[in-house]
């Protein structure tokens, strides 16, 4: 099995590819939005890609289809004992009143004071202060310690910068500075390791081509697992 990307008009596709003792060539989407194509043995690639950008918008269609069965975050009303999560973990809100604003995670609990507790503007921006120093503090030390592992191969960033992206986890620029989303702070930390590896494989490949894909599989042979946590959790 092989994880492929095809760049076409408007955008690209990931799919993974595996050769089988059959006549025809199938696609199909799971449930997850996998797309899965099995190829009869020798098929190439550009042949396969060309099968692939003709189904496009069937395989658009059936996307959609399975990603309104997909589990979905409720909307946060930052009211006690609602969940919230923290490195993959989910915590019960407790609210208290309290002069200053200041967020804690107490016996399993986050417990979040406030001036005014029953006002959730205010609750929601003492936790969205904590999470942030939390990932400020949190993810670079886990990008140091991945960092280690891989830089015997070359793979050294420049420098790092958390923010919060709106559709993706991270990110690599040719010059090696590495961005991370601030929500992963939410995500369980091997998820966190996935996305930070990933990135850092982009130094010796910047697309996603075969060679990008063997070099994730060797450094994280699990990390289907460690992106589907990920998407599962935080969707
Ligand atoms: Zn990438």
């Amino acid at each position: 099995m092989h994880q492929q990307q095809i760049v076409h008009r408007g955008g690209s596709l990931a799919f993974r590819l595996s050769f089988a003792d059959r006549k025809t060539l199938a696609i199909s989407v799971l449930p997850d939005g996998t797309v899965a194509v099995s190829a009869p043995q020798g098929t190439p690639l550009s042949k396969i890609e060309q099968r692939i950008v003709a189904r496009l918008p069937w395989i658009d269609r059936q996307k959609a289809y399975f990603a309104q069965f997909m589990p979905r975050s409720p909307a946060r009303q930052y009211v006690g004992g609602e969940t919230h999560l923290y490195l993959g973990r989910q915590y019960r809100l407790r609210l208290e009143q309290g002069e200053d604003r200041n967020v804690r995670l107490y016996a399993g609990r986050l417990v979040v004071s406030v001036p005014e507790p029953d006002r959730p503007d205010q609750v929601r921006e003492a936790l969205e202060a904590w999470y942030a120093e939390r990932a400020r503090i949190r993810l670079p030390e886990r990008v140091a310690l991945v960092q280690d592992q891989v830089r015997h191969l070359g793979l050294s960033h420049s420098d790092l910068t958390i923010r919060t992206l709106r559709r993706r986890w991270g990110s690599m620029s040719p010059s090696g500075r590495l961005t991370l989303n601030r929500n992963l702070i939410k995500a369980p930390i091997s998820s966190i390791d996935y996305v930070i590896i990933h990135e850092l494989c982009h130094l010796a490949h910047a697309d996603h081509g075969p060679a990008f894909y063997r070099m994730l599989q060797r450094l994280l042979p699990d990390w289907e697992a460690r992106k589907a946590r990920l998407e599962r959790l935080l969707a």
